[in-house]
C-alpha cells in the first residue's frame, strides 16, 4: 500500500505576522527576530528556517510524499485539489485557526483525502472535536505515519536537507547566499521540566535520530560539501549531552579528522557543565542554547551551578551562548524579577532570551494553572505565545505590567550588552586570543579557524558602530574593535569604506521598518520525496 499512495505534507499558510484573524504582528516565524534579538532593530538577523519536521517525515516514508513550505492558501488549495491520498498539516497551537482553515478546505476540494494533522497543536484539550481531521499524531511522526501507510517500523533514519536561510543581515539583503544545514539528530530530552512542550510531547523520551557520533559525523561531512558551510545546527534534539557516549564519539572523531565546524546545539547546563567546554569545542561546538530559567528555580539541572562562571569558561574557548530565562514564576514579584533578570544580564551571553513562564497544552504546568482556575481561556489561542502578554493569571503582575517587564529585559539586554552581532564576534575573539597558543593543538587550529572570518569582522564592527545611537553601545563597540585589531591588526581602509555601505543598507532597513514593514514573509517551497 505505502508505496501507491501520495502524501501532502504542509505547514500553516502564509502570510505571518500579520494582525488578522489567523495571525499577530508580534508572532514572527523567525527563532532570532521573534525571540533573541527581537528589540534589536537592524542588527537582528533575519533568517528563516523550512518545515523541518515534515520534511523529515517526509524522507522516512515509503511512499509518494510532497512537502510545501509556507504556501499561501491558495496555493495551498491549488495542491490540495491534485488530489492527494493523504494531506498533513503541522501546527504550532498559536497557528490552530489555519489549521482549521486548512482542513475545511481539504474537505471541500478533495473529499477523498484523509486529513491528518500533527505538531504541538496536537496537544490543545478536545482537538479532535473542534476539528474536522481524520486523523491526529501526537508525538514523533515518522513512526505515526509509516504504521499509517502500513510500512514496517523498522527503517534506517535518512536525513532530509533542511537548512535555515539567512534573508538580511544589518539590513543587507543576502537571499540564495547564506544556508545553514540543520542535522535531525534526536527529538526531545529526558528531563521533563514542567512548562517544557517538546520534552512532554516527546513523552520525556530522548529519541536518537542518529545513534552515533559517526553518523553525525558524516552527515556533517556530506552536508558540508553540499551546502558550501562549515556551520551547522544539530536539530530536534533538545539535550544533545543527554547522550554523553555519543556526543564524546562524535568529538573523537572530529578531533582525529581535524575537520573544523561551527556547530549550534542545545544542551542543559549541568551536562555542559560536566562534558566541559573544552571537550565541547573539540567536538565542533561554536554556539549552545542554555536554559537558565530563573536564579530562584528549583530545577535540578541548575542546581548548584554559577551560570555566569560557565558561560565565561565557554566564552574562554570561542563558544557563545544563547542564555534563556523565563520571566513570571510563581515566586516572581515586582521585588526579586530585576534581581532575576540583572542575575541574567552578568553572564553577558552572545544571544538572550526572556520568556514567559508558558502554560501550554501537554505540560504539567499547564495542568496545574488550569486546576487553579488562572488560564484565561477567552484569550485568542493566536496570543498564546511567549512574547508579548502572558495568557493566564499571575498572582503579582497584570498582563500589562507583564508585557512591560520583559520589554525592559530586552532593552537592558540591548542597551547595556550591546548587538548580539558584536558580542558574537567579541567572544570569538577572545576564544582566539586563549586558544592561539594552547598546547593543544586541535584547540590552536580552532583559533586559526575563527580568525578566518576576522578581517570580516573588523568590516561589520565598523558599520555596527556607525549604526548604533547610544553611547553605551559605541564603547563597547570600540572595546571589541580594539581587541581584534589587537588579535589581527589595524582594520583597513577598505573595510572602513566596506563599513560605511553597511551602515547605508541599515539606515535603509530602518527607513523600511518605519515607513512600510519589519516582516519578511518565509518562501514557499516545494520539495518532492520518492517520486
Ligand atoms: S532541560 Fe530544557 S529541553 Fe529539557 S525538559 Fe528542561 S527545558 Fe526542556
Amino acid at each position: 500500500m505505502g508505496s501507491k499512495v501520495k502524501v501532502l505534507l504542509s505547514s500553516v499558510f502564509k502570510p505571518f505576522a500579520v494582525d488578522d484573524l489567523y495571525s499577530r504582528s508580534d508572532s514572527k516565524i523567525e527563532l532570532f527576530h521573534n525571540q533573541i534579538t527581537k528589540y534589536q532593530g537592524v542588527f537582528s538577523p533575519r533568517i528563516n528556517y523550512n518545515t523541518f519536521g515534515l520534511h523529515i517525515i517526509a524522507k522516512n516514508i515509503e511512499s509518494k510524499a510532497v512537502v510545501l513550505d509556507y504556501p499561501s492558501l491558495p496555493r495551498f488549495i491549488e495542491e490540495v485539489k491534485k488530489g492527494y491520498d493523504y494531506v498533513g498539516i503541522g501546527s504550532i497551537v498559536q497557528n490552530f485557526n489555519k489549521v482549521k482553515r486548512m482542513a475545511e478546505e481539504v474537505r471541500r476540494h478533495s473529499p477523498r483525502s484523509k486529513i491528518i494533522i500533527g505538531g504541538f497543536c496536537t496537544m490543545i484539550e478536545n482537538i479532535e472535536k473542534m476539528l474536522d481531521v481524520d486523523y491526529v499524531c501526537k508525538g514523533e511522526g515518522i513512526s505515526f505515519m509509516r504504521e499509517l501507510l502500513g510500512q514496517s517500523p523498522e527503517y534506517k533514519f535518512r536525513q532530509p536537507e533542511i537548512f535555515s536561510y539567512t534573508r538580511e543581515l544589518l539590513g543587507v539583503p543576502l537571499s540564495g547566499f547564506d544556508y545553514h544545514p540543520f542535522i535531525a539528530v534526536g527529538l526531545g530530552c529526558p528531563y521533563g521540566c514542567d512548562f517544557c512542550s517538546p520534552s512532554h510531547f516527546f513523552g520525556k523520551r530522548h529519541i536518537k535520530l542518529l545513534k552515533t557520533g559517526k553518523e553525525i559525523f558524516d552527515e556533517i561531512v556530506k552536508l558540508g560539501k553540499r551546502f558550501k558551510t562549515t556551520s551547522f545546527g544539530l536539530g530536534g534534539d533538545d539535550n544533545f549531552l543527554a547522550d554523553e557516549a555519543r556526543a564524546e564519539e562524535l568529538r573523537k572523531i572530529m578531533v582525529e579528522s581535524g575537520l573544523q565546524v561551527k556547530l549550534f546545539l542545545f544542551a542543559s547546563a549541568d551536562l555542559v557543565k560536566k562534558f566541559g567546554a573544552e571537550r565541547l569545542v573539540e567536538m565542533g561546538v561554536s554556539t549552545v542554547w542554555i536554559g537558565r530559567e530563573s536564579g530562584f528555580a528549583p530545577y535540578p539541572k541548575n542546581k548548584d551551578l554559577d551560570l555566569k562562571a560557565l558561560v565565561e569558561e565557554l566564552r574562554r574557548v570561542g563558544i557563545k551562548v544563547i542564555l534563556s530565562s523565563i520571566l513570571l514564576f510563581d515566586f516572581h514579584t515586582k521585588a526579586n524579577i530585576w534581581e532575576d533578570i540583572e542575575d541574567h544580564l552578568a553572564c553577558s551571553p552572545a544571544f538572550s532570551q526572556f520568556a514567559f513562564y508558558a502554560p501550554l497544552p501537554g505540560t504539567p504546568l499547564y495542568e496545574r494553572m488550569k486546576e487553579e482556575g488562572r488560564i484565561l481561556f477567552s484569550i485568542p489561542l493566536e496570543d498564546w505565545h511567549i512574547f508579548g502578554k502572558p495568557w493566564y493569571i499571575h498572582p503579582e503582575f497584570s498582563l500589562e505590567e507583564a508585557k512591560a517587564v520583559q520589554d525592559r529585559a530586552y532593552l537592558e539586554d540591548f542597551y547595556r550588552l550591546g548587538p548580539s552581532i558584536v558580542r558574537l564576534i567579541r567572544d570569538e575573539v577572545i576564544g582566539y586570543l586563549n586558544m592561539r597558543q594552547s598546547s593543544n593543538q586541535y584547540l590552536r587550529e580552532r583559533a586559526e579557524f575563527y580568525a578566518k572570518d576576522f578581517p570580516l569582522y573588523r568590516a561589520i564592527l565598523r558599520g555596527c558602530l556607525y549604526l548604533v545611537r547610544r553611547k553605551e553601545q559605541k564603547e563597547f563597540i570600540k572595546e571589541v574593535i580594539s581587541l581584534l585589531e589587537q588579535a589581527i591588526g589595524k582594520t583597513r581602509i577598505w573595510e572602513k569604506i566596506s563599513g560605511l555601505g553597511l551602515y547605508g543598507f541599515g539606515r535603509l532597513r530602518e527607513f523600511r521598518t518605519r515607513f512600510f514593514s519589519d516582516t519578511i514573509q518565509p518562501k514557499t517551497r516545494i520539495s518532492y520525496y520518492n517520486w
